[in-house]
């Protein structure tokens, strides 16, 4: 038998390098390496060095722990930003930062040191904290450079390095000049186990059981006169509270001055309680028929006063409109000390701001009974001594949502103490700070209403630390009497010497150092001061942390972005706007974007203790950072976001898809040489001016979509594009195109241009999401005039859709319409097993008048825009479809059907076309 000819060896089948295995685990290391060579980072800004600055300022991560796939996230959605931007013709910088001070650090070295950290001065153990805090930048800078984050990982910034230490003094500096820095006695979230003062964001709000009890204070004013009713009754004034442990701190008992009370009497006794309560409260503690002797409105009860119930004290009668009738009595037991509203109605009324609960949250000794006793132990001691006293009318327990400390899970207490503060109101602060919310862009856009909201309810702010790792604040206090001495010019001094040796100065220093020589007390005229110890709130620090633009020209002030997670809306978003608003006349940043949480696939927290921990590092090692990435870009991250192995099966495949699609098109022009065989759109078949006209209509949507910050849409539109216009349509009809013409057939020539110029706008065009993957294909595109070393040295093309005019438009659209029509009949025929491969029909058209001239016009295109071997054309009065098996025999080269094929003396086995083809190269 003779060898058949082998015909295979004459097709133009697809050759590249790049493979179908991705393999990426290994070749992105590899990548970052060659990146590392080259200086990209480095040359993609020095390209950029006139263009006009774009600024994504970095919140700084903690330097505590590996990264988690939040922060991985974060990093990534950054990236997308900065990576596009550049490509966008910006000079996009990205100076990444860590947040380095702070009490999880402090707690950590604490634990690591254990009893050795008592033999150790403040500066050593501090040093502890600069090498715990090293270690883990340098982990975490680590694992951000493997996520394929470009930025200048060699020199971030750090709130521990002395000229921002300084800068930070230089912001306070700034509060001090316009007086909103004051210090006070005034109740703070206070964690007993931490023993520290908490900030607001430092918060969590659990579920916690707490003692519930109706007390009754004795009424010592008399309101006989006023009321005969009440002449020699035992009148009571009913509070109702969830923290007993307060009691001892009671001063004060707040009416609302326009609610109704009401004197009822039961049994032998007569209690005071808000008048639409007593239904309520009646019932709940089984007053049997309450008799009302006397209502009045709360304003009449104002000043009167009651006795405390143990302590030989009197306690006032005062009126406050934050009183509401939703729970208790309307009678409302109040503690200066221990609560931001009854601190405030403390000062309105002159009481005293007294706190007997000392930084551990015990009892100072001087108080009666329970001192020493812990305060939430003195809940069930001070409950049950009141009982056995007769004053309590009935105790039970309440769940509520309670305050805990964000580091050590504990629940946490009101506590007065000294502190220094940032008044909120002085100087309009809190209007300003509304004002430049509003010239805000928020997106989403209710990141708006949510930081005004906060803003506008915040309290002063706390900036003070009884702790050690951090920034001292640069304040004195007279030996003689005490008088505070802080200053603008004090701050700034010390922002000078913090600027040169580092804040540890301040615990080496002297104290002549810090203050001008004559330095007088300014109360009593001593010149003996001493330092205080406290520390910046590390928030005052990291809302600091735009003082690093401003400084180099290509990162001016105010940044073009801040993004972070949706919780710092109360965190970092709004420190840094009050630093901004307060040190530099405005918000630090134009634009805010706030991004979600990671769940697991079922909606839950990921936690370790919960077993659906993911870390990065599992994704990386097996799938390559680019599959991460990928994930970012699929999802809507303005919303909390799943992640778990199903979706991961899904990112593998779509990222098995994007890849093929590439590899297919570099497989089928790597004979094309763009500088040479390029076609001018005039030159181009129909069908490949539709398919460039489909791309530049891509990237129009692309483009909008980065400018908008968009990225799902980024992923979502290219996806479509590559599997619905590209995969299951173009490069499917091109494939004969390709595979069989002549290898340099003005047929193939039309396809490799349109597909070269898919193929490099595509690249680009995903290059900030997937930079990996994208270089490598780069690398695997032959070489054309103006080609970039790197992918991500290029810039995004502009799209015009010049491809084609609309009149060509129409009709292109037409023969797609007729192509779905006849796709859907060649599956027909194929299910009744009239045809297997769709090569083995003939498509019958019975054309009306109407549409004759279209179909005439591209009758030699039909066959291949179906894929079939020939069609007929009829012309008819109503359009029908018909599948019959195309006439001849299967050519052996492109296994098209036709009658050809046995005609040829020379090649019998072929069709004409292909004949043409083999006889050319034989
Ligand atoms: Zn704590
Ligand atoms: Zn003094
Ligand atoms: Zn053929």
């Amino acid at each position: 038998m003779a060898d058949k000819p082998d015909f295979k060896s004459t097709l133009n089948l697809p050759q590249t390098p790049f493979s179908m295995k991705a393999k990426l685990a290994q070749k992105e290391p590899e990548m970052l390496k060659r990146w590392a060579a080259m200086d990209l980072y480095g040359r993609i800004l020095k390209n950029r060095e006139k263009s006009p600055a774009f600024v994504l300022h970095d919140g700084p991560p903690y330097a505590n722990g590996r990264i988690h796939l939040g922060t991985s996230l974060n990093k990534i959605l950054k990236d997308f930003i900065i990576k596009a931007k550049t490509m966008e013709g910006y000079r996009a910088p990205y100076l990444p930062g860590w947040d380095c001070h702070g009490l999880p650090i402090e707690i950590h070295v604490d634990k690591l040191l254990g009893e050795k950290k008592k033999d150790m001065s403040i500066i050593e153990f501090r040093e502890e904290c600069r090498k715990y805090a090293l270690k883990f930048i340098d982990v975490q800078r680590e694992e951000f450079v493997r996520l394929g984050v470009f930025g200048d990982w060699p020199a971030p910034y750090l709130t521990m390095n002395p000229s921002y230490e300084a800068a930070v003094l230089r912001f306070l500096a700034a509060f001090f000049s316009s007086g909103n820095v004051y210090k006070g006695l005034r109740p703070v979230h206070w964690c007993p186990h931490c023993q520290t003062a908490l900030a607001e964001a430092e918060i969590e709000y659990k579920d916690r059981s707490s003692p519930s009890i109706y007390v009754k204070f004795p009424l010592v004013s008399d309101l006989s006169a006023k009321f005969p009713a009440l002449a020699e009754k035992r009148v009571f004034i009913l509070i109702w509270t969830t923290t007993p442990w307060t009691l001892p701190a009671n001063l004060a008992i707040a009416f609302h001055p326009d609610y109704e009370y009401v004197a009822v009497e039961v049994g032998d006794e007569v209690y005071i309680l808000a008048k639409r309560l007593l239904p309520v409260v009646a019932e709940e503690l089984g007053f049997r028929e309450p008799r009302v002797l006397a209502t009045f409105p709360g304003k009449d009860m104002d000043r009167l006063k009651a006795r405390h119930p143990w302590i030989d004290r009197e306690s006032l009668i005062v009126l406050a409109e934050y009183v509401t009738l939703e729970d208790g009595t309307g009678c409302v037991h109040t503690a200066p000390g221990h609560g931001q509203e009854d601190y405030l109605t403390g000062v309105a009324y002159g009481l005293e701001i007294y706190t007997p609960v000392d930084s551990e949250g015990k009892f100072i000794p001087q108080v009666e009974r329970y001192g020493g006793q812990n305060v939430f132990d003195a809940n069930a001691l001070i409950t049950a001594d009141m009982k056995k006293e007769g004053s309590i009318l009935k105790e039970g327990t309440i769940t509520h949502s309670y305050p805990h400390c964000w580091r050590c899970k504990n629940p946490v207490i009101f506590r007065a103490t000294s502190q220094w503060f940032i008044s909120i109101d002085h100087g309009g602060l809190r209007q300003k700070a509304l004002d430049a919310i509003k010239n805000v862009h928020w997106i989403p856009p209710w990141g708006e209403e949510r930081i005004a909201n906060m803003m506008a309810a915040r309290p002063d702010w706390c900036i003070s630390r009884q702790r050690k790792w951090g920034v001292p604040i640069p304040a004195f206090e007279c030996r003689s009497c005490g008088q505070v001495l802080a200053s603008a010019e004090i701050a700034l001094r010390a922002a000078d010497i913090f600027s040169r040796e580092g804040s540890n100065s301040w615990f080496t220093k002297g104290i002549d150092e810090f203050l001008p020589a004559g330095t007088k007390c300014s109360r009593c005229g001593s010149s003996s001061f001493e330092k205080e110890n406290n520390i910046l709130d590390v928030w005052f620090e990291s809302g600091s942390s735009h003082s690093v633009l401003g400084v180099r020209p290509d990162l001016p002030w105010p940044a073009d972005v801040y993004i972070e997670g949706h919780d710092q809306h109360r965190g970092w978003f709004n420190s840094s706007l009050i630093v901004g608003v307060g040190a530099r006349g405005g918000s630090p940043y134009r634009t805010c974007i706030t991004h979600g949480f990671i769940l697991d696939e079922q909606g839950r927290a990921m936690s370790k203790s919960l077993g659906n921990f993911i870390e990065p590092e599992e994704i990386i090692s097996k799938d390559g950072a680019e599959v991460l990435r990928l994930w970012v870009a699929m999802l809507n991250y303005k919303e909390d976001a799943k992640f778990g192995p199903e979706i991961l099966e899904r990112l593998e495949d779509a990222y098995r898809k994007i890849r093929n699609t590439w590899r297919f098109i570099l497989g089928n022009i790597s004979d094309f040489s763009p500088d040479r065989e390029h076609l001018e759109a005039e030159n181009l078949l129909l069908l490949d001016r539709w398919a460039l006209d489909k791309t530049a209509e891509f990237g129009q949507r692309i483009l909008k979509a980065y400018e908008e910050y968009e990225y799902h849409t980024v992923f979502h539109s290219l996806f479509t594009f590559f599997t619905v216009e590209l995969s299951a349509f173009y490069l499917d009809v091109l494939k004969d195109r390709l595979y069989c013409s002549a290898k340099g057939s003005a047929l193939r020539k039309s396809a490799q241009t349109a597909l070269f110029e898919i193929l490099r706008t595509t690249l680009t065009l995903m290059a900030p999401i997937l930079p990996f993957t994208t270089e490598e294909a780069w690398e695997s595109l032959s070489g054309f005039k103006g080609k970039e070393d790197s992918i991500h040295l290029a810039s995004f093309p502009s799209f015009e859709r010049k491809w084609l005019d609309e009149e060509i438009g129409r009709e292109m659209d037409g023969l797609l319409a007729l192509r779905e029509t006849v796709l859907k009949e060649l599956e027909r025929a194929r299910e009744e097993k009239l045809i297997g491969n769709s090569l083995e029909a003939q498509v019958h058209l019975r054309i009306p008048a109407a549409e004759e001239a279209l179909v005439r016009k591209y009758e030699g295109d039909l066959a291949s825009l179906f894929i079939v071997s020939s069609v007929v054309l009829e012309s008819a009065e109503e359009f029908a479809v018909r599948i019959s098996r195309a006439p001849g025999a299967k050519c052996q080269r492109c296994w098209n059907y036709s009658v050809y094929v046995g005609q040829s003396r020379d090649y019998p086995e072929l069709c004409r076309r292909c004949e043409d083809v083999v006889r050319e190269l034989a």
